[in-house]
């Protein structure tokens, strides 16, 4: 019966590649594009001004196609892209090329940015877990969501610099257990990384040695 849904569904509703169109299996891209889309860098943390983060570790570049599928989930209700963005970090996984860097050399506690409680309730589902849940339990990490927003929020969308820096100050709190040691914040896009510099001085003022960042977009035209 499945296979007969399957076959119906792929008439009717192909999944196609959403930067040219090719039909595909998973994900969101197709091979080639996928390959010219991603832009996996590690970013040393002094370069973005944040301080209380060892490295940043960008997945794509956040422009064109990438930036369409974000703002799709983000803003538009496009709930299927989430998974879709979680297959393309596996299959980064799968070619080696979120292993081996230092951040993955010790036992890492993965902790998500919470997004602001209000745009989470009306998009019904929140982007960094989406995105990174399965891939950190697929590694043996520890997956804590220990971070809550203690207050509202601006979206950072549209903000300059120091207005993000203001609009994420103290809105966070240490609500559950990350240990000591290494931290891996994650999140959809790191753009000012007024976000995760503000997540990432909370932790450490509550005793954590190393907090490292890793976000599915970044750079480009954000
Ligand atoms: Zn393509």
């Amino acid at each position: 019966m499945q296979s007969v849904w399957r076959i119906l569904k792929d008439i009717f509703f192909p999944q196609v590649c959403f930067s040219c169109g090719k039909k595909i299996e998973s994900g969101l891209w197709c091979s080639p594009c996928e390959k010219k889309l991603r832009d996996v860098r590690l970013l040393d943390a002094a370069g973005c001004d944040c301080p209380d983060l060892e490295g940043v570790l960008l997945l794509f570049r956040y422009e064109g196609a990438v930036r369409r599928v974000l703002q799709g989930a983000k803003f538009h209700g496009r709930r299927g892209f989430v998974g879709c963005m979680a297959e393309e970090v596996q299959h980064l996984e799968r070619e080696g090329l979120i292993a081996g860097l230092p951040m993955f050399s010790q036992a890492t506690t993965v902790v998500p940015v919470p997004t602001d409680p209000e745009r989470a309730r009306h998009r019904g589902y929140e982007l960094p877990s989406g995105i990174f849940h399965d891939w950190a339990l697929a590694k043996h990490f520890y997956w804590r969501s220990a971070l809550s927003r203690v207050r509202h929020t601006k979206p950072q969308y549209g903000l300059g610099r120091h207005e993000r820096r203001a609009n994420v100050k103290d809105c966070f709190r240490v609500t559950g257990e990350v240990g000591t040691a290494n931290v891996l914040l994650v999140d959809d896009i790191f753009t000012s990384g007024a976000t995760m510099e503000e997540a990432a001085q909370i932790l450490r003022a509550g005793g954590v040695k190393h907090v490292w960042a890793l976000a599915f977009a970044g750079g480009g035209d954000s």
